[in-house]
């Protein structure tokens, strides 16, 4: 018999294979860092021995969400602007904040307070856009969170991180010598958008990811004015602009794309990028609804994104799958697009592949990562229950999620963040809450 850290035992398991199996009275053995295997409890039982197994009666498991693109540090800022344009959002809003904010004691503080918010919503990884990742990847390490950190180009300086576009290449480079062989955090480089970046920061990007091998993220075709801008730069529109500088690869994940041409969407497809899909962003900030029905079909692989808590405003995956199961059935008239399974595939095991860490997480198989979620199925809006992936879509809440692991590790057990001193952290949050109204 072999000793398992942990064995989790629950009435419904969900390893989100290809065969979409879903398991009742599954468990799920733990062991280090990894699953050590899975299957109904009874079988899993007789393979394994642990003196801890959690889960039971009335609960469901399936793999740590994955958001696959926000600004984490940007929860400091959440509520601070709201219901107004995005174009004078950023620029008399969210720019000047963070041109007066943006530090990196401010970067360790707030992140901490973004990832207590997605622990507790289950979220097992995150992929981040924005600048100081080294506190970031630092605070990760600390807490247990799993994160594809990018390191953020812009072509102008950034006072008090790059002086020059040079510096934030040199920083960039950095950040992934220093996280290199680390367990959770998984260095990124992140070109800001075409309407921010030129073409040579694009390239260089790009090479940079070729050289280490790390992913490549940058926002794309989020808006209409990004779209009309880029043709009045360079002739061309975001995807076909960013296609004529051979940067588009696998290593990409692109987040919006909402502003597509049927090409671009080929193209998206053709050169398998991923796209990170940011629903309730998209609708708060009006910059349209992406064709998330039409890339699926055309053979992209898209996943979902919270954006920043500035413009969203939570970190919470589990309303993007509902929001986007939903606008997406009104939007085409078609009741069977982004049906429940397919919102859950989204939200774990293509969120890890389009981030490059398909083979380590995303879904509950032996030898993977154990980054997985315990929620409770008995409350009155998860009763009674028919079908499994209909109800975490459309019914599971933040607040359903009992018991989170990461890497191996119970980041929440039973609603309680062991690794998060929460009260701390919302002290802290409001002291710089206090400090940014000033
Ligand atoms: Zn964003």
């Amino acid at each position: 018999m072999e000793k398992a850290d942990i064995i989790i035992r629950a009435d419904y398991v969900l390893p989100m294979e290809d065969d979409m199996a879903v398991i009742r009275d599954g468990a799920v053995a733990v062991k280090g860092a990894n699953i050590a295997g899975v299957g109904a409890f009874d079988e899993v039982i007789k393979e394994f021995t642990s003196e801890k197994i959690v889960g039971g009666k009335g609960k469901v498991v399936f793999p740590g969400l994955i958001n696959t693109h926000t600004h984490a540090a940007m929860v400091y800022f959440r509520g601070l602007a709201d219901d107004i344009p995005l174009m004078e959002w950023l620029q008399n809003h969210i720019w000047p904040a963070e041109g007066k904010w943006l530090t990196e004691d401010f970067v360790n503080d707030a992140v901490e307070l973004a990832c207590l918010e997605m622990f507790k919503a289950g979220v097992t990884t995150y992929c981040d856009m924005y600048f100081y990742q080294g506190a970031a990847g630092r605070k990760l390490e600390k807490i247990g969170m799993r994160g594809v950190l990018g390191a953020g180009i812009i072509d102008f300086p950034f006072t008090g991180y790059a002086s020059s576009v040079d510096d934030y290449f040199v920083n960039a480079e950095n950040h992934i010598n220093n996280f290199k062989g680390s367990e959770l955090v998984f260095p990124c480089i992140a070109p800001h958008a075409t309407y921010t970046c030129g073409p040579d920061n694009y390239k260089r990007a790009d090479k940079l990811s070729e050289k280490y091998n790390v992913p490549i993220h940058t926002h794309l075709a989020e808006t209409q004015f990004e779209v009309s801008e880029t043709q009045r730069h360079y002739g061309k529109t975001p995807v076909e602009y960013l296609e004529s500088l051979g940067v588009l690869s696998e290593r990409m994940s692109a987040a919006h794309c909402v502003w597509l041409t049927d090409n671009e969407i080929e193209l998206l497809a053709k050169r398998r990028v991923g796209v990170s899909h940011c629903i309730e962003s998209n609708l708060k900030l009006a910059s349209g609804i992406a064709p998330l029905p039409k890339m699926l079909k055309a053979g992209v692989k898209a996943a979902f994104g919270t954006d920043g808590a500035a413009s969203n405003n939570d970190l919470n995956i589990l309303g993007e799958m509902a929001t986007a199961a939903k606008v997406h059935k009104a939007v085409s008239g078609d009741p069977t697009v982004v049906d429940s399974k397919t919102a859950l595939l989204m939200a774990t095991r293509w969120g890890a592949e389009i981030l490059g860490l398909g083979d380590k997480t995303g879904s509950i198989k032996k030898g993977k990562l154990a980054d997985l979620v315990i929620a409770g199925l008995q409350e009155p809006h998860l009763t009674p229950l028919y079908d499994i992936y209909s109800h975490i879509t459309y019914c599971l809440r933040p607040s359903d999620v009992e018991t989170v692991v990461v890497n191996g590790k119970i980041v929440v057990d039973n609603k309680r963040p062991l690794t998060i001193d929460e009260e701390a952290v919302m002290a802290r949050a409001r002291e710089w809450q206090e400090k940014i109204k000033s």
